[in-house]
């Protein structure tokens, strides 16, 4: 695995691999590389020649009195776990190389932001897009690779690939979870004890609704309260929102049909965690 910092020869690197005809999957990531990052990595190994992760913990994607200084960092581990599971090149910029002056100019996301996490976290996929589209010109991929878990940016990045022309074609993976079911995230290292004991009963709410609206419940209201008060019952977290949309436009329905995403946010102590779950009825 070659690992490479700059972003000038990230750049070189990639074009002589396309000029050489190979296929580029690409990994993009914050870090603290857990099962869930490692499964977009061993879809992206299987469907293309030369596999690129990258490593960078944004700055822009974080709101003030986020946790980006806290934001959980191994890197000898993230390079040991990446080359294992098969990453030809890690790409690992510093914040100056990809930042080495103010931006001059400004990307707004304006569609599918205003529902879920963009509503809680305002300017996050502005951070998010400016970053993927910075990423995606030095690495120059065919394959992108972004997990469900984050279901809202897989729908933002499906818009930001469509409306600036990218050529690539992305790839949305399932989400990895835990035995007990919660999903694998890098925050999830800073649970208590008595809250990691509480989080299975996130999915677990996302799992009842779904059996509710497939015994033919159809209003989004019954649902949403369900799943608040049966959070409300078994965790001590704060929820932040229960929302069932429409996926992937994250538009509003009041009868429940066809693909549906019903997703939460909970911040615990030291952790806001978010879960989802896709619907086709
Ligand atoms: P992050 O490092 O949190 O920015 O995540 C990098 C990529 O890994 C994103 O596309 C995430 O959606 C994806 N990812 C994070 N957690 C999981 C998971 N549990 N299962 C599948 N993909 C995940």
């Amino acid at each position: 695995m070659e690992i490479i910092t700059d972003v000038a020869i990230m750049q070189q690197q990639a074009m002589a691999l396309k000029k050489a005809g190979k296929s580029l999957g690409f990994v993009p990531t914050m870090g603290y590389l857990h099962e869930g990052h490692l499964k977009l990595v061993q879809q992206s190994v299987k469907q293309n020649q030369i596999t690129v992760m990258s490593i960078f913990v944004n700055p822009l994607q974080f709101g003030p009195g986020e946790d980006f200084e806290a934001y959980p960092r191994d890197y000898d581990r993230d390079t040991a776990l990446a080359e294992k599971a098969g990453v030809d090149l890690l790409f690992l910029p510093e914040h100056h190389d990809i930042f080495p002056n103010e931006l001059s100019l400004a990307v707004k996301v304006n569609k599918r932001t205003n529902v879920l996490c963009g509503k809680s976290r305002p300017g996050h996929f502005d951070g998010v897009a400016t970053i993927l589209i910075k990423l995606f010109n030095l690495v120059m991929p065919d394959h992108v690779y972004f997990g469900l878990k984050d279901a809202q940016q897989v729908a933002v990045v499906d818009s930001l690939i469509a409306d600036f022309n990218f050529p690539l074609t992305l790839h949305a993976v399932s989400t990895e979870r835990d035995e007990d079911g919660v999903a694998k995230s890098s925050r999830n290292v800073y649970l208590s004890k008595k809250e990691r004991i509480e989080a299975p009963h996130l999915y677990k709410s996302l799992k009842k609704a779904e059996q509710i609206i497939i015994n033919g419940e159809r209003n989004p209201q019954v649902i949403v309260q369900q799943i608040e008060a049966y959070l409300k019952k078994h965790t001590t977290g704060m929820i932040d929102y229960v929302e069932v949309l429409r996926f992937p436009d994250l538009t509003e329905m009041n009868e429940l049909k066809g693909t549906m995403i019903i997703a939460l946010a909970v911040k615990f102590s030291k952790a806001r965690l978010i879960d989802n779950l896709l619907l086709d009825i």
